[in-house]
């Protein structure tokens, strides 16, 4: 069995902000690898683009080879099928097994799905991105009617960015609660006055709680009737971190300190969508905020150094592409929206890219 002192699992924000950091200043002692589920990070910030015809695929992508062979990292192409906490061992889905002295997660989330009775209705998880958009040349070859479950900023600029382009005759957005929950007032509307004006059909308060054949309930009452539904829903932790061990919140995402380790397993980090800490919410923000602490205490693991706290910061920038090359801006409770911002958030997502490519 193959020895590492520290294996990075997952090439999400925090990793690859931390793969950076080590390539431009000092990395850690030892022998280091990233495990990634494929070779290269799909920046999630820019897919609503890629979909509106505005960015092409590499635009969205970060080359991991590059990136690690620049930090002194191995890159290993396999994903984790599952992990050993007490024994600090990883199972890979191309059967190595390996082990280390310590271990970092930020492996992200996947998407809910509701309950389904019937192969009537096809769905498509916006995650993984690969097979997404695989799955989503094959729906555009013949466009059909189609839903999009999510309400959250993932399903209302996806919407956004598919009504535009008009590469779907009919959409509806179901959302469980209120469009875009957690952001102002003042951006959900303007974010349904975009919606309706392109034609999309918006159903707030609505729940999805089962498909039956081609039909979308919420409670008894049926609301949609078609063949095509994407999955834009909530984060969804992986079933392999809660099974290794690790102490999980009710959700089964791994419960850090302050520090980004595992409460229960302190030689184990977490961080990003797979991570639970009270005031870091599931979002690419979170995550790359919490790169520069981690890198800073993986090394000082690696070298019997204090580590630092991460304290998640009270308000984050949001900035919802509106697929015409505008964005809409919350912040603080303000709104606002136009072309201006969507140059802005263009040029912080060009920027994230271009920083991971060394
Ligand atoms: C369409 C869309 C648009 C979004 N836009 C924004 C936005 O503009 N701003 C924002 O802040 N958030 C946005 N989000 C949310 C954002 O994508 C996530 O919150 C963010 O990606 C979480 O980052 P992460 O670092 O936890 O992991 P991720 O960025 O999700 O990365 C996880 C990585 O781990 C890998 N992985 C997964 N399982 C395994 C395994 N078993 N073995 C090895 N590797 C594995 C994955 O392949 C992936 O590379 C958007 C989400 C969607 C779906």
């Amino acid at each position: 069995m193959k020895h590492y002192d520290l294996l990075l699992i997952g090439a999400g924000h925090a990793h690859l902000g931390v793969l950076r950091r080590w390539a431009l200043v000092e990395r850690p002692p030892g022998r280091i690898a990233l495990l990634s589920a494929g070779p290269v990070a799909w920046y999630s910030g820019m897919l609503p683009g890629l979909l509106a015809g505005r960015h092409r695929p590499e635009d969205c992508q970060v080359e991991l080879q590059a990136l690690c062979r620049a930090a002194k990292v191995e890159l290993l192409i396999s994903p984790v099928e599952s992990l050993s906490a007490a024994q600090q061992q990883v199972q890979l889905a191309d059967g190595q097994t390996l082990n280390a002295s310590w271990l970092s997660l930020n492996v992200g989330a996947q998407i809910a799905t509701p309950e389904q009775h019937g192969d009537a209705m096809h769905l498509l998880a916006v995650k993984p991105f690969d097979k997404f958009l695989t799955g989503w040349q094959q729906w555009q070859a013949m466009p059909e009617p189609m839903a999009i479950l999510g309400g959250g900023a993932a399903g209302v600029e996806l919407a956004l960015a598919l009504a535009l382009a008009g590469k779907v005759p009919q959409l509806a957005l179901f959302c469980a609660g209120h469009l875009l929950d957690g952001l102002s007032a003042g951006v959900r509307l303007r974010a349904l006055g975009h919606l309706r004006q392109r034609g999309v059909w918006v159903r707030e308060d609505c729940p999805i709680s089962r498909i039956e054949d081609d039909c979308l309930f919420s409670g008894d009452e049926p609301v949609w009737r078609g063949q095509r539904l994407l999955l834009a829903s909530g984060a969804k932790a992986f079933a392999w971190p809660a099974h290794s061990g690790l102490g999980c919140d009710e959700n089964g995402f791994v419960l850090i300190a302050p520090t980004l380790q595992s409460y229960t397993h302190p030689t184990i980090f977490a961080v990003g969508d797979c991570a639970s800490l009270p005031g870091a919410r599931k979002s690419g923000v979170y995550s790359v905020r919490q790169g520069p602490v981690l890198a800073n205490n993986l090394n000082a693991a690696l070298r019997g150094l204090a580590l630092k706290r991460y304290r998640p910061q009270r308000q984050s920038l949001a900035l919802l592409a509106t697929g015409d090359g505008g964005a809409l801006l919350d912040w603080h409770g303000h709104s606002a929206g136009g072309r201006l911002f969507g140059r802005w958030k263009d040029f912080l997502d060009k920027g994230f890219i271009q920083r991971h490519r060394l």
